[in-house]
C-alpha cells in the first residue's frame, strides 16, 4: 500500500482539475457525422490542445487529412519528451462524439454535463472524452510526482465514430511521429463496476452477399412447380446448412475458440439482449467465449418477392446478405475462402451460386508480453481488485490496423466504461470513481514503464 500512496496523492490532487476539463469538453458538441456542424470538431481539438497544454506538452499540432479515402477531422498529435533512452508510449482516445440522438431518451440535456448517483451524464463524458481526460490526467498525477517517466506521442483523433475514414493514412503519413514501445487506447469497456479489464481479442467480420440461381427466367409454379426448387428454397436450404443442430456455425475451417476467462451468466445474457422465456439459446461452449471468441453468422438481408406482390410463380433468384464474425486469430481472407467454399460445395441440387459485396475487417488478438503483466498490476493496484481479460464481439478496425502498422509495439485496450455507460445511447454516463481509477491505474503503469 505505501508504494501507491504518492499516486493516490497524485491523482486526488489533479483530479478536481481534471473532471472541469471533462465538463467543458462534454460542452462542446463534437458529433462528427457530417450531418452536423463540424465547426465545433475544429473547437474540441483546439479544447483538446489547451488541455494538454496544461498537462505539460508544448508540441501540439492539430491536422486534418483528405484523402481518396474520404474527409478527415481534425485530430491532436502532440510529444512530450521523457528522459533520454526511456520507452515511448502513444496515448490514444478520440474527442469526437455520436449524435446525441432523441432528446427524449436523455433525463438530461445531452451536452450538459450533470452528476447523479454518483456517474457524470452526458453524450462523450465517458466515449471517449474520459479516455482524453485519462491520458491528461496521467501526465499531470506524474508532473506532481517529479519527472515523466517515459516520452509520450497523443493521439487524439476526431473521426473514430464515422468509422475512422483518414485513420490508416494518417499513420502513414505520420508514422515517424506515432513509432512507440507501447500504444494504450483508452476506449474499451471494464467488466463491471469494481472489476478492471484489459480488452484483449476482437472478432474480425466478412460480409458477403451471395445470389442463388435456379432458372433461367420465373415459370408458373402450378405448370412447372415439383422438378425445380424455387430459389428462395434453396436459398433457404443453403442457409439451413451453415449452422449445426445446437446453431454453433458448422462452416468448416473457420476458428473456434472456447477460452474466455470471465463466466457470463446466462440470466444476465437474457436480460441484457431481451431474449423471451422458453427460447433456447444457440450454440455451445461458454456464453463469453460464443460472443467474443467463436465465430458468429447471421443473415442481415434478403432479397425475394415480396409477399404483397406475390403470385404462382417459381422464383428464379434470391439474393442474400450474410454477416460472419471471424474468431480472433484467423485471417478474414481465410474465412472468407472458408465460407464460399462451404457454400459452393453445399449449394442444392447444383443451384448456381455467386458471390458479391464482399467486406473484410481484421480481428485483433493482443500477444501477451511483460507489458500487459505490467499493465495487469497496475490496474490490479488502482482497482484493488484482480482485473480479467475480456473480449469485445464487434470488430474496433482501427485497432486492428494500429496492430498492421506498427506491428512491433505492444497495444493495451483500456477503457473507462462500464456496463452502464450506454456509449451511443441516450443517458451515456461515466462512473465518477471508475474514472479516478482509470488516471490512477494509467499514472501507475507509466511510470512502472519508465523503469
Ligand atoms: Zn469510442
Amino acid at each position: 500500500m505505501t508504494e501507491l500512496a504518492p499516486y493516490n496523492a497524485a491523482v486526488d490532487a489533479v483530479l478536481p482539475g481534471v473532471r472541469a476539463d471533462l465538463e467543458d469538453l462534454v460542452r462542446i458538441p463534437s458529433v462528427s457525422s457530417a450531418a452536423f456542424d463540424q465547426a465545433e470538431l475544429d473547437r474540441s481539438a483546439a479544447r483538446v490542445k489547451e488541455i494538454f497544454e496544461a498537462s505539460g506538452v508544448t508540441d501540439i499540432d492539430i491536422i486534418t487529412l483528405e484523402t481518396e479515402n474520404g474527409t478527415g477531422r481534425p485530430a491532436v498529435l502532440a510529444h512530450r519528451a521523457g528522459p533520454e533512452g526511456a520507452p515511448t508510449v502513444l496515448l490514444y482516445a478520440h474527442h469526437d462524439v455520436q449524435p446525441p440522438g432523441d432528446r427524449s431518451s436523455w433525463d438530461s440535456e445531452p451536452f450538459e454535463p450533470v452528476e447523479k448517483d454518483g456517474r457524470l451524464y452526458g453524450r462523450g463524458t465517458a466515449d471517449d472524452k474520459a479516455g482524453i481526460l485519462v491520458h491528461a490526467g496521467a501526465l499531470r498525477a506524474l508532473d506532481t510526482m517529479g519527472e515523466l517517466p517515459v516520452s509520450v506521442t497523443l493521439f487524439i483523433e476526431g473521426e473514430e465514430e464515422i468509422g475512422s475514414p483518414t485513420f490508416v493514412d494518417f499513420l502513414h503519413a505520420h508514422r515517424d511521429r506515432l513509432e512507440a514501445d507501447v500504444i494504450i487506447v483508452a476506449d474499451s469497456t471494464n467488466w463491471k463496476v469494481g472489476i478492471p479489464s484489459l480488452t484483449t481479442s476482437l472478432r474480425g467480420l466478412v460480409g458477403l452477399e451471395v445470389t442463388v440461381d435456379v432458372l433461367e427466367h420465373a415459370l408458373h409454379s402450378g405448370m412447372y412447380g415439383g422438378p425445380v426448387l424455387d430459389a428462395v428454397t434453396a436459398a433457404s436450404r443453403l442457409i439451413a446448412t451453415l449452422h449445426d443442430e445446437d446453431g454453433s456455425v458448422a462452416v468448416e475451417g473457420l476458428h473456434t475458440y472456447d477460452n474466455a476467462q470471465v463466466d457470463y451468466p446466462e440470466e444476465q445474457l437474457r436480460t441484457d439482449m431481451g431474449v423471451p422465456a422458453g427460447s433456447q439459446l444457440a450454440g455451445r461452449g461458454s456464453i463469453a467465449s460464443r460472443l467474443w471468441t467463436q465465430p458468429a453468422l447471421a443473415v442481415i438481408g434478403l432479397d425475394a418477392t415480396s409477399v404483397d406482390r406475390s403470385s404462382n410463380t417459381l422464383i428464379p433468384s434470391c439474393r442474400f446478405a450474410l454477416s460472419l464474425r471471424v474468431a480472433p486469430g484467423q485471417d478474414p481472407k481465410d474465412a472468407h475462402e472458408a465460407l464460399t467454399k462451404h457454400l459452393l460445395d453445399h449449394a442444392p441440387f447444383g443451384a448456381r451460386v455467386t458471390f458479391g459485396g464482399l467486406e473484410l475487417g481484421p480481428a485483433f488478438q493482443a500477444t501477451e508480453s511483460d507489458v500487459m503483466e505490467t499493465a495487469r498490476q497496475a490496474l490490479a493496484d488502482a482497482w484493488q481488485a484482480e482485473p480479467v481479460d475480456i473480449g469485445v464481439g464487434g470488430s474496433i478496425p482501427f485497432i486492428a490496423d494500429l496492430a498492421a502498422v506498427f506491428p512491433e509495439a505492444k497495444i493495451l485496450v483500456t477503457g473507462v466504461e462500464d456496463p452502464d455507460t450506454r456509449a451511443h445511447a441516450g443517458n451515456e454516463s461515466l462512473h465518477l470513481e471508475e474514472f479516478r481509477r482509470a488516471i490512477l491505474a494509467e499514472t501507475i503503469l507509466l511510470s512502472r514503464l519508465g523503469r
